[in-house]
C-alpha cells in the first residue's frame, strides 16, 4: 500500500513539474529556473534557445552561479533572503554583455533569473545626429578642395616639366643639324678624299645623329601635343614626294643592316592636302621601328596607294560615287610598312600606341614613336593600325583621307 501512494505521489511531481515547464514556454524571454544550489530545473524555450547559442546547453552539471553569473553563489542568497527582491547584474554570457535578473521564490526554495539583452545606448537625438552629418560633409568639402589644389599643383609641375624638357630638346636641335651638315659635307668628299673605314664611320656617326635628330623632334612634338599646340601645315602635297624623299634618306641604314627596302609607290597617288613634315615624320617612325626589329637578311616592304576607305557614315548613306560607277573610287591614302622581324604578340597590338609603351624594355627608343604618329594620323582623320605575328612579322598602316570632307 504505502509503496503505491509513494508511486503515485511521484507521478502527482512529475505532472505538476511538465506543467511548470510548460508554463515558463509561454514567457516571451530566457527563463532559468534552479534549486539553491544553482542546479538547473527548468529552462524555457528562449532559454534553451540561448544556451544551445553559447554551446552551454550539452555542459554536464551546468551551474547558474558557475556558469552563467559567474558571481559569488553565497553573496546572491544573502542579499535575497535579506529581503532584496530582485537582483540586477550585468553577466558576461560568452564574451557578450547581458544582463541576468535573479528573484528568489521562498516556498519551493528556487531561484528564477531572466536572462535579458544588455541596454542598447541611447541613441544619438537627431539635432547631434544634424551635427555629426554636417560635419562629415564639411569633411568632405576640405578633403575635396585639398585633393583639387594638390591635382593643379601637380598638373602645373607637370607642364612645367614638359616646357623644361622641350625647352633642352629645342637647344639641341640647331647644334645637331650642324653636325648633320658637316656630316654630309664630309662625306661628299670635298674636304678630301675618304678611305672605306674613313667613310664607314662618318656614315656610321652620322645615322647616330639622324636618330638623335629623330628622338628630339619627337619629343618636340609630343610636348606640342600634350601642350595643345600641335598645328597642322595642310598644304597640297605629293605623297610620292614625300615618301621617296624619306626613303633616299633610310637606303644607307638599310643597307649597313643588311635589311632589303622595298619601296611601291603607286603611280597614280594624286596631290592632296596634308603636313609634309608631320606624314614623314609617322612614316620614319614605321622605318625606325622595322629596320630596329628586323635581323640581317631581313626585308622592309613600304607600300603606298590609294584606297577606298568606307567610313560608317558612308554605310548608312551610300556615296554617289558607288551607284555612278559601282566601283569605289579612292577616297584616301593606305601607306604600310611591313617587315619580316620579331612581331608583336597580339595582346600589345593596342597598347603599343599608348605613350611610353615598349613591348620589350631593354630595346632602345622612349615608346613614343607610334604614339605620337597616331595622335598625328588622327589629327589628319586618319587611322593608324598593326598586323602582326610573333616570329613573322608586322605590318604598320594609316590611312589618310584625301577627299576634304
Ligand atoms: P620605341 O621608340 O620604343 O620604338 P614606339 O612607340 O615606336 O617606341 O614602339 C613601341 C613598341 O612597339 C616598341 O618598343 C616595340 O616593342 C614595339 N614595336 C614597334 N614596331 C615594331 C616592329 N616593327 N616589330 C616589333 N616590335 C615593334
Amino acid at each position: 500500500m504505502p509503496k503505491s501512494a509513494t508511486a503515485d505521489q511521484q507521478a502527482n511531481n512529475q505532472q505538476v513539474l511538465q506543467l511548470v515547464s510548460s508554463l515558463l514556454d509561454a514567457f516571451d524571454r530566457p527563463l532559468v529556473v534552479t534549486d539553491r544550489s544553482g542546479k538547473i530545473l527548468f529552462t524555457n524555450f528562449h532559454a534553451q534557445e540561448r544556451l544551445n547559442a553559447k554551446g552551454l546547453s550539452a555542459k554536464p552539471d551546468l551551474n547558474l552561479f558557475v556558469d552563467i553569473l559567474h558571481s559569488d553563489r553565497q553573496q546572491i542568497l544573502q542579499q535575497l533572503e535579506a529581503g532584496e527582491q530582485e537582483l540586477n547584474m550585468p553577466i558576461d554570457f560568452a564574451s557578450e554583455v547581458q544582463r541576468a535578473r535573479v528573484r528568489w521564490l521562498p516556498e519551493p526554495d528556487w531561484l528564477v533569473t531572466y536572462l535579458e539583452p544588455a541596454p542598447q545606448e541611447a541613441p544619438a537625438d537627431e539635432a547631434e545626429m544634424r551635427q555629426t552629418v554636417q560635419e562629415l560633409m564639411q569633411e568632405r568639402e576640405i578633403t575635396y578642395r585639398n585633393l583639387l589644389a594638390a591635382y593643379l599643383r601637380l598638373q602645373e609641375v607637370n607642364r612645367q616639366k614638359t616646357v623644361f624638357l622641350a625647352s633642352a630638346a629645342h637647344e639641341l636641335k640647331t647644334p645637331l643639324a650642324v653636325m648633320k651638315g658637316y656630316y654630309d659635307l664630309l662625306l661628299t668628299g670635298s674636304l678630301g678624299k675618304l678611305d672605306d673605314r674613313q667613310r664607314d664611320i662618318l656614315l656610321e656617326s652620322k645615322e647616330s645623329c639622324d636618330r638623335l635628330i629623330r628622338l628630339v623632334s619627337m619629343f618636340l612634338n609630343y610636348s606640342a601635343l600634350e601642350s595643345g599646340k600641335l598645328i597642322l601645315q595642310l598644304r597640297e602635297n605629293d605623297l610620292r614626294d614625300c615618301v621617296k624623299d624619306l626613303t633616299c634618306r633610310w637606303q644607307d641604314a638599310f643597307q649597313r643592316a643588311k635589311v632589303r627596302l622595298d619601296i611601291q609607290i603607286h603611280p597614280e597617288l594624286g596631290p592632296f592636302k596634308f603636313d609634309y613634315q608631320k606624314v614623314q615624320q609617322c612614316v620614319a617612325n614605321f622605318l625606325d621601328n622595322a629596320l630596329k626589329h628586323t635581323p640581317a637578311q631581313g626585308c622592309v616592304t613600304l607600300i603606298a596607294e590609294p584606297h577606298f576607305w568606307e567610313r560608317r557614315i558612308s554605310e548608312a548613306a551610300p556615296s554617289s560615287d558607288r551607284r555612278r560607277g559601282g566601283r569605289n573610287r579612292p577616297n584616301s591614302v593606305l601607306v604600310s610598312v611591313s617587315d619580316t622581324g620579331s612581331g608583336i604578340a597580339a595582346e600589345f597590338h593596342q597598347e603599343i600606341f599608348e605613350e611610353f609603351v615598349r613591348v620589350d624594355p631593354s630595346s632602345s627608343g622612349m615608346g613614343l614613336g607610334l604614339a605620337i604618329t597616331k595622335r598625328l594620323i588622327q589629327a589628319h582623320r586618319g587611322k593608324v593600325w598593326v598586323d602582326s605575328v610573333v616570329g613573322h612579322g608586322s605590318s604598320f598602316s594609316f590611312l589618310l583621307p584625301t577627299n576634304a570632307e
